[in-house]
């Protein structure tokens, strides 16, 4: 099967009970043993397993074309459990780049994973800097985001990839932007393809679920089963009927998605009021070539300076009318966010930087009224 079919069939089917076409939802925690002890059906106890989330599991392992998948209670408790969940024989060192999710910088300097790990910081776009970081000291996992948040830049998965491979270190690429309808980093030969499920995957803003994919069987794999099993970060059945709902139409959403990304891309480049429009579909985008060999296309997300400071990107965000002020990213209507007023002083986001992320609604509707906002 082809990756829009997969989408679809892998993970549901007929249920043999009913012959209902969708999949039942699963709410029981526990499930009955035989009058031998054993459990027929395979599932025991809700946290270990259960049908609506192994179908999930099953789904994503097969958009990934990984080898199993490990769902958690969102994209942060998948992040920290993949740090958490290094082998013990490996350094408790982990590369990541300077342009990453603000979640996971506030994990580091708001829990002690900052202190019982050592979180070294490069600029991924500068492939001499990750090698001289890398190997400034034994590494343990090295970390990609790409495109990357708030600044959208590409990382070249491929070249770190080997770099963290010369140095036996494990990577890991942030795939949430992307989605595996766009880029397949596990293709390139890293070890984990990690989501928030919460954004395009759902497609809907109405659940939070975190995934990670992985390339092959290792002890870390099996760390990370346990972290969800035993630690019982883990997603409800609900969320996860929820999530396999949404992917089936990942592949088309993702079309209109970057379609819809793109033109409004090229409408803000165009702006007067516009002093920078960083989306990797455009020529001018410092990453523009690597993203057209490593993706698909050039995904829903786009960020832009808006001439002069805060003041002035506050009020473009403030008249919006179809556009919604709100964070997060990757659902069917069109939001808009003022970054660096919600990371404060962590941020790493410029001034007059506004987000958005593009909705699938008529593009003329999101132009005009960007245009107006700009007004
Ligand atoms: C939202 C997001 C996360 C965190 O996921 P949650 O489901 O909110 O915990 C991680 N990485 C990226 C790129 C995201 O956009």
């Amino acid at each position: 099967m082809r990756f829009e079919t997969k989408a679809i069939h892998v993970g549901r089917g007929i249920d043999p009970l009913t012959g209902a076409v969708t999949s039942p939802l699963h709410l029981s925690t526990t499930y009955e043993r035989a009058a031998d002890g054993s459990y027929t059906n395979d599932f025991m106890y809700s946290r270990g397993d259960n049908p609506n989330r192994r179908a999930l599991e099953a789904c994503l392992t097969s958009l990934e074309s990984g080898f199993d998948c490990v769902t958690y209670a969102s994209g942060m408790a998948a992040i920290s459990s993949i740090i958490e969940a290094l082998p013990q024989d490996l350094p408790r060192r982990v590369v990541m780049p300077d342009d990453m999710y603000f979640g996971i910088r506030a994990l580091i300097s708001e829990t002690d994973i900052g202190k019982r790990f050592d979180i070294a910081i490069a600029d991924m776009t500068n492939l001499a800097e990750v090698e001289k970081v890398i190997q400034d000291a034994p590494t343990g996992l090295v970390w990609m985001e790409t495109p990357s948040n708030p600044l959208v830049k590409i990382v070249d998965i491929k070249a770190i990839t080997k770099i963290a491979q010369k140095a036996e270190a494990y990577t890991v690429v942030d795939n949430t932007w992307p989605t595996p309808a766009l880029q397949r980093p596990l293709s390139y030969g890293v070890d984990f393809s990690l989501h928030s499920v919460t954004k395009y995957i759902g497609g809907h803003s109405d659940l939070m679920v975190g995934a990670i994919v992985a390339k092959s069987d290792s002890i870390y794999l099996k760390n990370l089963r346990a972290w969800q099993h035993e630690k019982g970060a883990v997603p409800s059945p609900f969320d996860c009927w929820l999530a396999l709902r949404g992917v089936q139409s990942l592949s088309p959403r993702m079309r209109v998605h970057c379609a819809n990304a793109l033109e409004l891309a090229e409408f803000l480049e165009a702006h007067p009021k516009v002093e920078a429009v960083h989306y990797p579909g455009l020529a001018s985008h410092a990453g523009h070539a690597i993203a057209a060999k490593q993706m698909s296309s050039f995904g829903g997300m786009l960020s832009f300076q808006v001439k002069g400071g805060e003041k002035e990107a506050m009020e473009v965000a403030a008249n919006v009318k179809i556009f919604t002020r709100a964070t997060s990213l990757g659902g069917t209507h069109s939001l808009i966010e003022h970054r660096a007023s919600v990371e404060k002083d962590k941020t790493m986001a410029p001034a007059n930087l506004l987000r958005v992320s593009v909705g699938i609604e008529n593009i003329e509707d999101l132009k005009e009224d960007l245009s107006q906002a700009l007004e």
